[in-house]
C-alpha cells in the first residue's frame, strides 16, 4: 500500500511501539493502585507527562492526558459553557468537527454562536476574529492548521487578543503537534492527538493554563486530579509522550524531507495533468498536506480508483446515511461545487519515499483520464 493518507492517521512507530510493550504485558498495573506494580504504571505516567510538559512549555500540573483531539475540544467546549453557564462562542467555520458539533451541541442549552469563515486561500483573519467577538463571548476556537487543507491560522495574535478581551482561546493542535511549535503561551487551552504523530490511537493530551474558568466533562475517579475520571491507559500515555519526543527530536529533518515530497508530487500533478488547482494557501500550509481538485472529476471516484491500485488518500466529503456531503472547509472557502466536489487530499508522512511519487503520479493520471472520458 502506498499510504497518502497521513493527515487521517499514521503508521505507529517501532520505537514509540516499544516503549509501550511493557506497559501492556509485565507492569499493567492501575497507576491509581496503591501497591508496587501500581506505582511502576503511576511512575511512567508521571514521566510522560513531565516529557509532554517539558514539550508543551507548561507545567507538568497544566497537562491532562485523555483520549484524543475529539475529547480535548469537547472538554474545551463544553467545560467553559458548563462553567459559564451562558454566553457567545466564536468558532472559525473551518474547525474539525469536534469543535462544531460540540458548538451545536451547546446551542440547545442557549449559548450563541458565530462562526468565522477564511479567506479563499483557507486562512482565518485576525481582523475576521476580532469582528466576530461580542461583550458576552466566552470562547474562541481558532486551529493552528486545517486538516482538509493545511493552512497555517495566525493563532499566536488570535490567542492574545483573546486574552487582552478575557475570552478562553481554545487552540486545536491535532495537526501541528510535532510539525509546528505549540502556541502553549498564548493560549488557554490546546490539544494534540498521539495517532497524529506516528503515536498509538485512542490517546491525547491538552494543556490547560491553570486557574482557568472551566468544569470537567467525564466524572468518576480522581484521575487527572479530579478533572477527568476513567482509568489512564498507561502504555498509550508513555505511547504519546515518546512519539512526541520523537517527533519534536526530528522535527526539522522530517519536515524537510516530507515537504520536498509533497512539493514534487503537487508540482508534477498540476504540470502533467490538465485541469488540477491545488486548494489552500500555497505557503502557509503544513508540509505534509496537498489539496487537488480535479477537473471534471467526483474526488470519490478517483479515492475509489486509487484505492484499487493501492493509493490512499481521502476526500474531504462526509458520508453519512449513503449521502455525500461537500467538504465544508473547502465551501467556507468560497470555492466553487464543481471544484468542491472534486478535491482529493494527499498528506505524507515520514514513510513515504521518492519512488512512491512515480507510481501514484501515474495511476492518478490513468484515473482521472478514465472518468473525463466517461463524463465526456
Ligand atoms: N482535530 C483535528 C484538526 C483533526 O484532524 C482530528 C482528527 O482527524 C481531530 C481533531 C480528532 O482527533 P482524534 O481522532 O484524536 O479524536
Amino acid at each position: 500500500m502506498i499510504y497518502l493518507d497521513n493527515a487521517a492517521t499514521t503508521r505507529i512507530d517501532d520505537e514509540v511501539l516499544a516503549a509501550m510493550l511493557p506497559f501492556m504485558q509485565e507492569s499493567y498495573g492501575n497507576p491509581q493502585s496503591q501497591h508496587s506494580a501500581g506505582r511502576v504504571s503511576a511512575n511512567a505516567v508521571i514521566a510522560a507527562r513531565d516529557k509532554t510538559a517539558h514539550i508543551m512549555g507548561c507545567n507538568p500540573e497544566e497537562v491532562y492526558f485523555l483520549s484524543g483531539g475529539t475529547e480535548a475540544g469537547n472538554t474545551a467546549l463544553k467545560g467553559v459553557c458548563a462553567a459559564n453557564g451562558k454566553g457567545h462562542l466564536v468558532i472559525s467555520a473551518i474547525e474539525h468537527p469536534t469543535l462544531i458539533e460540540s458548538a451545536e451541541d451547546m446551542r440547545k442549552f442557549g449559548f450563541e454562536i458565530t462562526y468565522v469563515n477564511p479567506d479563499k486561500r483557507g486562512i482565518v483573519g485576525v481582523q475576521s476574529v476580532k469582528d466576530a467577538v461580542r461583550e458576552d463571548t466566552i470562547f474562541c476556537a481558532v486551529m493552528a492548521a486545517n486538516n482538509e487543507v493545511g493552512t497555517i491560522q495566525p493563532v499566536e495574535e488570535i490567542g492574545d487578543f483573546c486574552r487582552e478581551r478575557g475570552i478562553f482561546y481554545y487552540c486545536d493542535c491535532v495537526q501541528t503537534a510535532g510539525v509546528l511549535p505549540m502556541p502553549t503561551k498564548h493560549c488557554d487551552c490546546l490539544g494534540i492527538s498521539a495517532h497524529k504523530f506516528y503515536g498509538p490511537k485512542g490517546c491525547g493530551a491538552i494543556y490547560l493554563k491553570r486557574g482557568s474558568k472551566i468544569s470537567r466533562l467525564i466524572s468518576g475517579g480522581m484521575q487527572e486530579r479530579g478533572f477527568r475520571g476513567g482509568t489512564l491507559n498507561a502504555a498509550a500515555v508513555v505511547g504519546l509522550a515518546a512519539a512526541l519526543e520523537k517527533a519534536e527530536k526530528n522535527r526539522a529533518e522530517n519536515n524537510k524531507k516530507i515537504a520536498a515530497l509533497r512539493d514534487g508530487f503537487v508540482a508534477r500533478a498540476l504540470a502533467e495533468i490538465d485541469g488540477t488547482h491545488l486548494n489552500g494557501d500555497g505557503k502557509l500550509r503544513v508540509p505534509s498536506n496537498a489539496n487537488i481538485s480535479f477537473d471534471g472529476c467526483d474526488g470519490e471516484n478517483l479515492l475509489f480508483l486509487l484505492d484499487l491500485k493501492g493509493i490512499a488518500v481521502s476526500t474531504g466529503s462526509a458520508c453519512s446515511a449513503g449521502a455525500v456531503t461537500p467538504s465544508r472547509v473547502l465551501t467556507a472557502m468560497g470555492l466553487d461545487e464543481r471544484r468542491v466536489k472534486s478535491a482529493v487530499r494527499f498528506t505524507f508522512g515520514k514513510y513515504n519515499s521518492e519512488n512512491e511519487i512515480d507510481f501514484v503520479i501515474n495511476a492518478l493520471k490513468e484515473a482521472v483520464e478514465k472518468i473525463r472520458a466517461v463524463r465526456s
